[in-house]
């Protein structure tokens, strides 16, 4: 990246998939972000450990950092030589106030470029299933202010001019002045009875959309408790939500769901479950911690060549055992002569990714299959080696010895309890499934939160030992998934809600 640039970027309308690839790569390589409230959650993931994050928070009608201000932290950092992003809502051009920035940055010679983002008057109305425009229904649409600087003299809204507008009207800002603005809308010649919507918090979670009528939704929004941020759309488009709306058919829509698993691991069912429309709250109540600087790891890693069997529980196992290879000197051909068995598909695709394809995968994942499937292998007086985590249970070692193996168990990493923060907690009171991935997530939350556990919730486990370990801790496991992965859970889950 340039130094001394000054990137005005869009972040959306609050679905972090919403965020362009251009702004993602400006967030991960930035100096300096300067960043306002109604910015995707995670926006600011990918920024750069060392990037300096600003918080410029505009809450609707009192900058806590007036305009002013930013304008001159801007041109500051700029003129430091740094790459700076400017991270606004939506587009930085569309009532974002970015005109305003560009010139300040312009007047100071600071070089800027502009970063456009979906803007919400075309993605909240899409997310409610409301064109903007339709052959049918309206050839223009105007993006109007709903709410003007109150020191303007004289209002710069021609009321004549959008009552005659021939197309949609999608009024930004125009919650709190909406009985005035309809008002004036129909005093100057627009029909009452024209549809209308508004859609408050459009692409995020909690999206909820409200169709009247030009004269009555202010009364509608009112009654509704419609807040912002929100969208008034005034068009006969609103109407086609009934047959546009899609959000709200999605299988999970208005459901929350907590998500147990550690951090890393957690984005996989967290987004599958938000693409079905849950809600989701994580509370990552686990968190690995590797192991593999221990001298048991070593032992192994200098000797893995030697092992007849070798067998991976878990996707983090075989991350940290091909960490813990190249660390050690050694790759993938060092596994050339042994027998691999994953439990599970997750680990076997990751072993996959190392270049190993496994050789034996039970058909359920849990330890008591892994032994199964392994009876026809000839083990009696042959190394074996079980990485592992630290707190698994011994089924397999055990089994293994049974058989005469001379059986090595490493563990590779542990798992340890987070904190869930105050947020999630609180977010968590009113979920309506808590799903538990592994006995350790069931044994963490329910020891972190306490009473403060959802007890209204449904549960939905992956399989038995973590059924088992819910039971332990007091809980009803309202469901169990029949295959003992992330899928399983997801179309137990589903059939759950669904029934
Ligand atoms: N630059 C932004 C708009 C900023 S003005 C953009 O291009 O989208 C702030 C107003 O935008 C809010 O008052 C609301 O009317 C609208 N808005 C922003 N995000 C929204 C969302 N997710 N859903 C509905 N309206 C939203």
């Amino acid at each position: 990246m340039r130094p001394g640039v000054v990137y005005l970027v869009g972040a959306g309308p609050g679905d972090p998939g919403l965020m362009t690839a251009r702004a993602l790569e400006l967030i991960g390589s930035a100096d300096a972000i300067f960043y306002d409230r109604l910015i995707p959650p995670g926006a600011l993931d990918g920024a750069r450990e060392d990037a300096e994050l600003v918080y410029v928070g505009k809450a609707p009608g009192r900058p806590s950092m007036s305009q002013e201000e930013i304008g001159e932290r801007l041109v500051e950092a700029g003129q430091g030589g740094k790459s700076v992003v400017r991270l606004k809502g939506g587009d930085p051009f569309v009532f974002g106030r970015g005109g305003e920035e560009g010139e300040a940055l312009r007047a100071a010679g600071v070089e800027f470029e502009v970063v456009p983002g979906v803007t919400a008057g075309v993605a909240a109305t899409a997310y409610a299933g409301i064109p903007v425009t339709h052959r049918d229904d309206a050839s223009a649409v105007a993006f109007v202010t709903g709410h003007e600087d109150p020191e303007k003299e004289e209002s710069a809204l021609d009321w004549d001019a959008l009552a005659r507008f021939p197309g949609t009207l999608v009024f930004y800002m125009g919650v709190k002045r909406l009985a005035a603005n309809a008002a004036a809308l129909v005093e100057a010649g627009r029909d009452p009875e024209e549809p209308a919507a508004a859609v408050q918090r459009g692409t995020m979670e909690g999206q909820r959309t409200v169709v009247a009528t030009l004269g009555t939704l202010a009364e509608t929004v009112e009654r509704e408790e419609i807040g912002a941020p929100a969208l008034i759309v005034v068009g006969s488009v609103a109407r086609r939500r009934e047959s546009l709306a899609w959000l709200e058919r999605r299988p999970l829509h208005g459901r929350r769901v907590v998500v147990t698993r550690a951090r890393a691991q957690a984005s996989g069912l967290a987004a599958a479950l938000r693409g079905l429309g849950a809600e989701v709250v994580e509370l990552p109540a686990i968190r690995i911690e590797p192991r593999i600087e221990s001298s048991d790891v070593r032992g192994a890693i200098d000797a893995i060549g030697s092992y007849a069997l070798v067998c991976l529980t878990s996707p983090n196992g075989v991350r940290l055992l091909f960490e813990a290879m190249r660390e050690g000197g050694s790759d993938a051909r060092a596994l050339a002569n042994a027998t691999v068995a994953a439990i599970g598909p997750g680990t076997a695709r990751a072993l996959a990714a190392n270049g190993i394809a496994a050789d034996i995968v039970p058909e359920k994942f849990v330890a008591e299959a892994l032994v199964e499937a392994l009876v026809d292998i000839e083990i009696s007086g042959r190394k074996v080696l079980v990485a592992r985590a630290a707190e698994a249970r011994d089924v397999l070692p055990d089994a293994l010895r049974e058989r005469g193996a001379e059986v090595d168990v490493v563990a590779l990493y542990e798992t340890v309890r987070e904190e869930p923060d105050a947020e999630a907690i609180d977010a968590a009171r009113s979920a309506d499934y808590v799903t538990f991935t592994s006995s350790s997530t069931v044994r963490n939350l329910t020891e972190a939160l306490g009473d403060r556990f959802p007890h209204e919730a449904r549960v939905v486990s992956i399989g038995p030992v973590t059924s088992d370990a819910a039971r332990a801790a007091g809980l009803d496991v309202h469901a169990e998934a029949e295959r003992h992965d992330v899928d399983g859970l997801l179309e137990t889950l589903l059939r759950d809600a669904a029934g």
